[in-house]
């Protein structure tokens, strides 16, 4: 059983169970991809994206729940505040399996509260709560904590808003569980748009999987594999941020706002040196057998812990390490737990942060902008301040929050910011890896590696399976096509929902589909419904004013480094881009799918294109 909906209308309190078309499930699996096709009908490119009738969609996939590897996931979309574009962004933890046992697949959440309110969903009831004594008071742990004794439910799962979502900061995010983000395009923004605080949910009900038992021994076989990989035991014992000695080394990991090519004080911010010094345990998502969550106590010092708290991921201890030169550990620890309980995407607050501070740098800004205060590399002490400021929307924190672009806009030259499409890159420099640097300009959410993580190609993790094999990490032209294939590869990922970081492959994930949901999928057949929700996310961003004049990396990714892992090497975006159109069967000119692709995927009723 999948595509089992529950509609919220917020506005008027009315809620409604029904099922979605089976032959969308069948087109798109579920996740994303799914919600690619059900927000198709909703988009209105006149709209605002914090129109109160955009729907801001829960999609679990058919493997969310049930056990397989790594398959606690599932997605949050709809048109991102952040980019004005397609919006998505996966969530670890308990909720979307939670949600699951309650009898749902999907949540669909529309209008706008006339209150602040939480949804609490248990099992066939449902309610929405008033939350104005949340609003403004509790952060994204609090909250947990609150509503679970509110309804006298101690296993309820809840996700939640900060501060920052409450008052629409486009990079926002939704929290729950301990520290599982959905991190990306400002889902939080459209959570508090709606005047929606939280969401808590329990489930007593089973999971529905066709062959069950099939399924279990399956599950239990691919975890099993799972476990004898190295990456898994990486993962477990160093965290994200295990690799960072190594990322520093070939040059991917950035530094100082994109500008630096090496950074003396990487060992010290490093999975290592967490291991080493603060981690007192690990945690997983829900069956995960790789645990990559970081549980760690600092037990002294200025920025002492409570016991058990969340250690911050790769992308934190960058945002808050590398690209300020800071290389202490504690600190960023304590930064990413604000943004964090604030409600905020690190990467986005992190960068939004480092480029006020290559502005500051090079004499484009002064303490008469920042209220004060004094920007100056290997300072992260301002960044309190400035989270907070972000937070409330306060002082020279208003500007913040409206992201890089507008930063860089505001100081004369918005080319200066390090994003595509509004989106802030993530820390894996695309000066390192040619096919990543295609990844974030063609991405449908803008620069981001949960589309695709090619760089972990490039480095090895080929998947010869489906034909994505090894190319030199600077090679440019002959790699479009296997780029576009593994962004096809990862939309199924998104549509499972799958987290990346567990090897599995092609032919097993569709094996354990088939068991879970009774489907005859093959792997061509689960790559041609990637394929097809790429497509259509894509028509999603034309209808919305997408252009291919936007699909360029910023100059600062432009120009070469001098020296470190990446020395002289920038990708060559006109060749990669040429091959890459051709490929996809999209208009060099426009950017746009040609109709003979869309028809050829079943997509032809996206057109004529707005
Ligand atoms: S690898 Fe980490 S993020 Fe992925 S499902 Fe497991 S615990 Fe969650």
């Amino acid at each position: 059983m999948f595509g089992r909906v529950l509609k919220i209308d917020l506005t008027t309190g009315k809620i409604q169970k029904n099922k979605i078309p089976s032959k969308w499930v069948s087109d798109f699996i579920g996740g994303s991809g799914l919600a690619a096709r059900l927000l198709w009908d909703e988009i209105d490119p006149a709209r605002d994206p914090l129109d109160p009738r955009n729907p801001f969609l829960w999609v679990t996939g058919p493997l969310t729940g049930t056990g397989g590897p790594a398959t606690g996931r599932f997605s949050l979309c709809g048109r991102s505040p952040q980019t004005g574009l397609w919006g998505e962004s996966n969530i670890g933890g308990f909720i979307g399996p939670e949600l699951r046992r309650a009898g749902y697949d999907i949540l669909w959440i529309t209008g706008r509260s006339p209150q602040p309110a939480y949804l609490w969903i248990h099992n066939d009831a449902v309610e929405i709560c008033p939350a104005g004594h949340l609003w403004g008071q509790a952060d994204t742990y609090e909250t947990q904590i609150l509503i679970r004794e509110e309804v006298s439910e101690p296993r309820a799962r809840v996700a939640a808003i900060g501060m920052a979502g409450e008052n629409v900061v486009p990079f926002a995010n939704v929290m729950a569980d301990h520290g599982r983000a959905a991190g990306r395009t400002g889902m939080g923004a459209l959570m508090g748009s709606k005047n929606l605080k939280a969401v808590a949910i329990r489930g007593n009900n089973e999971i529905p999987l066709v062959k069950a038992e099939e399924f279990k021994q399956l599950s239990k076989a691919a975890n099993k594999t799972l476990l004898e990989q190295n990456m898994t035991s990486m993962f477990n014992s160093l965290g994200t941020s295990g690799a960072v000695d190594y990322l520093q080394i070939i040059g991917d990991m950035p530094q100082k706002y994109w500008t630096a090519p090496t950074f003396d004080g990487a060992p010290q911010i490093s999975g290592s040196e967490m291991a080493s010094t603060v981690l007192t345990g690990t945690r997983a998502c829900h069956g995960c057998v790789i645990g990559c969550g970081r549980e760690i106590h600092v037990k002294e010092g200025a920025y002492k812990t409570a016991p058990k708290s969340k250690g911050p991921a790769y992308e934190t201890i960058c945002a808050f390490g590398s690209q300020l030169l800071v290389n202490n550990l504690p600190m960023i620890i304590k930064l990413g737990d604000i943004c964090d309980r604030f409600g905020m995407d690190t990467i986005s607050a992190g960068n939004t942060i480092a480029l006020a501070y290559l502005l500051f740098d090079r004499g484009l800004m002064s303490v008469a902008d920042t209220g004060g205060l004094a920007l100056h590399w290997g300072d992260a002490q301002p960044c309190f301040t400035l989270l907070e400021q972000i937070a409330r929307r306060e002082g020279f924190g208003s500007l913040l929050a409206q992201g890089s672009r507008a930063l860089a806009t505001q100081y004369g030259d918005p080319d200066l910011a390090v994003q595509v499409n509004g989106l802030d890159v993530p820390m894996h420099d695309p000066r390192a890896f040619s096919g990543q640097a295609l990844v974030y300009v063609t991405s449908p959410r803008g620069a981001c590696h949960n589309q695709s993580d090619f760089f972990n190609v490039e480095l090895g993790g080929t998947l010869d399976e489906i034909g994505i094999t090894m190319t030199d990490r600077w090679q440019d032209s002959g790699k479009a096509d296997h780029v576009m294939r593994h962004q096809h590869w990862r939309t199924v990922c998104n549509s499972l929902v799958v987290c990346f970081f567990a090897v599995v492959s092609p032919s097993e994930l569709a094996t354990l589909l088939n068991a879970a949901s009774g489907t005859d999928w093959s792997v061509p057949i689960m790559l041609k419904s990637g394929e097809r929700a790429w497509n259509l996310k894509r028509a999603i961003n034309c209808h919305l004013g997408l252009t291919r004049n936007t699909e360029r990396l910023p100059k600062l990714l432009l120009q070469p480094l001098t020296e470190g892992g990446q020395e002289g090497h920038i990708p060559d975006m006109d060749v990669l881009l040429r091959e890459y159109y051709a490929a996809s069967g999209w208009d060099e000119a426009t950017g746009q799918p040609k109709p003979e692709k869309l028809n050829s995927l079943g997509l032809g009723f996206v057109l004529p294109f707005s």
